[in-house]
């Protein structure tokens, strides 16, 4: 893959990853129009972020509620915002007005105080489920056993919108790496539809080293920070 931090300008930047994300959908037998791109803000301050939205890049992803709703007032109106970080159940109410998609749900407790707390608010949230399919244990994400079992109980929430799913591979220097990883959660995905008799368009995966890898094996959803805006400024994983 192209090194985009060697072109200089945050504009041109967006532009190639922006045309390199098509070409690899062509390449792979997809429409061009079929991944969105995420450009993760985080740890980048809202002048920045700004440079892109301004540029037509107009969702952003964020990984903290709080970064969040500092920046968005900060940034132009039509901004719209993924979280794509953990969501701790005492953010919840904070974050329904925030975002357009929740990318981060990983429990049936957390999706139904989600649901709850949407009721009472007065919102109806997308979301996606995270899953751990490589089985690491540091990462979030339901099992995806758990998760068939949790189905039913997920799709009867009566306020949410379960959109498609969601994953991160381990870190590895070698983007191939993350394929097997990716292509299971397709699976994982297609045979949800099939057995609960449903679609789910999304799948959220592939970040700056391995979104040519997720478009091959399907996303529909790229977070791409520091191919976009270069090494985060605060410390922020
Ligand atoms: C930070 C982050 C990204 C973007 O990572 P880069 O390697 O900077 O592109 C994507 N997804 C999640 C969940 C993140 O926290």
């Amino acid at each position: 893959m192209i090194n985009f931090l060697d072109i200089p300008n945050i504009e041109d930047r967006l532009e190639h990853i922006r045309a390199f994300i098509s070409q690899t959908c062509k390449r792979s037998g997809r429409p061009e129009d079929s991944v969105e791109l995420i450009a993760v803000g985080k740890g980048h301050p809202p002048e920045t972020v700004r440079l892109v939205v301004e540029a037509g890049q107009t969702l952003i992803g964020e990984n903290k509620v709080q970064e969040a709703k500092a920046k968005l007032p900060l940034l132009p109106q039509n901004t719209r915002c993924h979280l794509i970080g953990h969501l701790q159940k005492n953010k919840i109410r904070h974050a329904l007005p925030l975002f357009e998609m929740i990318h981060s749900v990983d429990s049936l407790a957390l999706a139904e105080a989600v649901n709850r707390i949407a009721g009472d608010d007065g919102y109806f949230p997308k979301i996606l489920l995270q899953v751990n399919v490589s089985g690491e244990d540091s990462k979030f994400g339901f099992d995806p056993e758990i998760l068939e079992r949790e189905m039913e109980p997920l799709l009867a929430l009566d306020r949410t919108e379960i959109c498609g799913l969601m994953t991160l591979a381990p870190y590895s220097e070698d983007p191939d790496d993350s394929r097997r990883h990716f292509a299971k959660l397709r699976e994982i995905r297609n045979h949800f539809n099939e057995d609960f008799d449903i679609d789910l368009p999304h799948l959220s995966m592939g970040m700056s080293g391995d979104f040519e890898v997720a478009i091959e094996e399907g996303a529909t959803l790229v977070r791409v920070g520091t191919s976009l805006f270069g090494p985060r400024v605060r410390k922020n994983k």
